[in-house]
């Protein structure tokens, strides 16, 4: 772990915390108060802070102080955000051509990007890919394709569930507020089922997978089973909690997929690349999805997203009936190979599984210790603790704001997340340093027990 960045990629800043002013520090304030004056206020912000240098586990901003990054931009930047291979690849790649647009005339690296996720995406199966831009527009291409495909039109997402910002995908999102909140109409034909939350059953659902998959079969004999063309869920959900289903939910879904003749899609959007020791979190439930789909860490920053899945369904759709102006941009492609040859040597991977052992060494004595932590959860680098009263399970969303800014202050960079808003999440860059880790993962734990006090 002291060995955690692959040997060419020698960070560009120094990996230590820095606090030089108070966070966020006059220059960022100032500059945040001329955003306010330009910048729709339609945006959230999780930390005001502005940026002039990332790089490993470290942001640096415009009044000299350097974070803790246990956000990586939302499981983007797994490989440092100022990773110089992609940013090699990427250089040459912008002196050669920007942009062709793929439906005009062709570069290579579209297809190679597609062989490389058709051979390790799970699955034995012959599979085709397309390359877009943004989560959103993977989930979306999804539908159109599994509708395609089906000639059906409903789609089944689940309690919880986080798909997009979208018009089609806010819908399949679970969350109202923000994400839905005086954004209707919204499209139809989108069904909710239970998930498996082994901390919050379903209401009137037993713990476990079996409640919850007997009333997903239900919800789709409910709405007739012959009319569901596509089931769409996370393999750790992601916004709405760092939910790690109960065993056998996942599995569960691939037969009632089979059972039903409906297209099971896997958004590994944010829970794939790594993030969770294994290059896919389905991997985990020993499931392949038909259709599958990778964005976020995909191209480490550069905006691509992909949806790969078997033949038949994908190349269903008439000819220019998928695409994109920018859909699998020449410099996005580019980053996605030099992430992809950064991920052939294992370190990346066991760097995620290596990241999960030494936060729950540090953060599983607080569900003892404090009267506070819930649960501490995930896979890999991708981990959540959550708040909520002893006993009751009353969620707590005043003590994670509490515990983030506390971590804010001292220089950590976290999120929350959570149907409740009561989570705690870290997304550590995979190739942290274990001392910057821990440094990281004591602030945090010691912002828990103060706020247990
Ligand atoms: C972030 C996310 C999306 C949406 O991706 P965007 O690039 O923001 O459109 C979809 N699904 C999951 C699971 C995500 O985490």
């Amino acid at each position: 772990m002291t060995e955690t960045l692959p040997a060419l990629d020698a960070a560009t800043i120094p990996q230590s915390r820095h606090l030089a002013t108070a966070i966020p520090g006059p220059r960022s304030t100032a500059l945040h108060a001329e955003r306010a004056s330009q910048v729709t206020s339609g945006f959230g912000i999780a930390l005001p802070v502005f940026v002039t240098r990332a790089d490993g586990g470290i942001i640096e901003d415009v009044d000299g102080n350097r974070l803790i990054d246990f956000a990586s931009g939302i499981a983007v930047t797994s490989l440092g955000a100022g990773n110089k291979r992609v940013a090699q690849r990427v250089a040459a790649q912008l002196e050669a051509f920007t942009h062709t647009c793929f439906m005009v005339t062709e570069y290579e690296s579209f297809t190679q990007v597609c062989k490389w996720l058709n051979e390790n995406t799970p699955g034995d199966f012959e599979k085709r890919t397309g390359l877009f831009s943004t989560g959103a527009e993977a989930v979306e291409n999804a539908i159109k394709i599994a509708r395609a495909a089906t000639g059906r039109a409903k789609v089944l997402v689940f309690d919880e569930a986080y798909h997009g910002r979208s018009l089609l995908t806010m819908a399949m999102t679970a969350k109202v507020n923000p994400y839905k909140l005086n954004f209707g109409p919204l499209p139809a034909e989108i069904i909710r089922a239970a998930s498996a939350n082994p901390l919050r059953p379903a209401q009137g659902l037993a713990a476990g997978a079996e409640a919850a998959l007997a009333s997903v079969e239900a919800t789709i004999l409910e709405h007739g089973a012959d009319t569901f063309a596509a089931m769409v869920i996370e393999p750790i959900q992601g916004e709405g909690g760092f939910i790690v289903p109960a065993p056998g939910f996942i599995p569960g879904l691939r037969k009632l997929a089979d059972k039903y003749g409906i297209v099971l899609v896997i958004d590994e959007i944010q829970a794939g690349m790594g993030r969770t020791g294994t290059l896919f979190a389905s991997e985990h439930e020993g499931v392949a999805g038909d259709l599958i789909l990778t964005a976020k860490a995909l191209a480490n920053g550069v905006p691509l997203s992909a949806v790969t899945g078997r033949t038949e369904l994908m190349n269903a759709p008439h000819a220019g009936g998928l695409g994109g102006t920018y859909a699998g941009n020449p410099l996005a492609c580019e980053a996605a190979l030099a992430v992809f040859e950064q991920f052939e040597d294992g370190t990346l991977l066991a760097n995620a599984r290596r990241i999960e052992q030494i936060a729950r060494e540090v953060l599983e004595p607080l569900l003892a210790s404090t009267e506070i932590v819930a649960e501490v959860r995930g896979r890999g680098a991708m981990l959540a603790i959550e708040l909520a009263d002893a006993g009751t399970l009353a969620p707590r969303a005043d003590l994670a704001k509490e515990i983030s800014a506390a971590c804010h202050a001292q220089g950590l960079v976290t999120l929350t997340c959570g149907t409740h808003g009561n989570v705690v999440r870290l997304l550590p860059p995979l190739v942290i340093g274990e001392e910057l880790l821990r440094d990281g993962l004591d602030i945090l734990a010691r912002a828990i027990a103060d706020a247990a006090k």
